[in-house]
């Protein structure tokens, strides 16, 4: 049985910087590439952070029933199409979801045993400082990012762990103690030699 990690943190706390560290750390994980009608950002390309759907394509998602979770996030549609974890299954691999709030509940109520893992930042000035820093996004957007990182990170406790991204490093090593314990915990794939070090 494969694991599913879902990874959830306020926008600006390096979620994708240390998700992508993990990538480089562990094999046998996939990540699963949600759907969104939001549009790229940056050097974003389709079918490796998202897929880049329109309103009218993901609706049709909807009604034929693909998704194992979707959300409305800062006014676009995100979502975890079903198939990923069936392919993930056939691999004998574990899936990483990088998913919101919403999205972590609904996938808690269908998948029950799935490990949720929630990066806070190491405090309010480093999260504003973080996205201005990134240089990805406007003001008015930043501003909206800093409410909904309020209001989400009311949330942390419903998670199964707290990681505070303070450290680059640490963190990521953090982020792989997690799912490596969690294989030797449960039925997932088994460490490889390498990652065992
Ligand atoms: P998220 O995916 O959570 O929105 P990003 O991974 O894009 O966040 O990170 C936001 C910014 O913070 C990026 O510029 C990234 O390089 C930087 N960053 C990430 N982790 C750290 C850290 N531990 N210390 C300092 N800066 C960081
Ligand atoms: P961003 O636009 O910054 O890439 O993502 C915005 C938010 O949407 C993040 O919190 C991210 O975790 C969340 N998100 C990305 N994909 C999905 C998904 O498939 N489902 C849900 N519910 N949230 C998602």
């Amino acid at each position: 049985m494969s694991i599913v990690f879902i990874v959830s943190a306020p926008s600006g706390s390096g979620k994708s910087t240390l998700v992508n560290e993990l990538f480089k750390m562990v094999q046998g994980l996939d990540f699963s590439i949600s759907y969104t009608t939001r549009p790229p950002r940056g050097s974003e390309q389709n079918g490796k952070e998202y897929f880049f759907v329109s309103k009218s394509e993901f609706e049709a998602m909807i009604a034929a029933d693909e998704f194992l979770e979707y959300a409305n996030v800062f006014g676009n549609y995100y979502g975890t199409a079903c198939r990923f974890l069936r392919e993930t299954e056939k691999r004998g691999h574990d899936l990483l979801l990088d998913i919101d709030v919403q999205g972590a509940e609904q996938i808690k109520k269908k998948v029950p045993d799935a490990v949720s893992i929630f990066i806070l930042p190491p405090d309010r000035d480093k999260l504003e400082w973080r996205l201005r820093n990134r240089g990805l996004d406007p003001e008015a957007v930043i501003r909206r990012r800093l409410d909904t990182a309020r209001r989400e990170i009311e949330n942390y406790s419903k998670y199964d762990y707290i990681l505070v991204n303070n450290v680059l490093e640490q963190s990521a090593d953090e982020l792989k103690a997690i799912v490596l314990g969690e294989r030797i915990k449960g039925s997932g794939t088994e460490p490889t030699p390498e990652e065992d070090r």
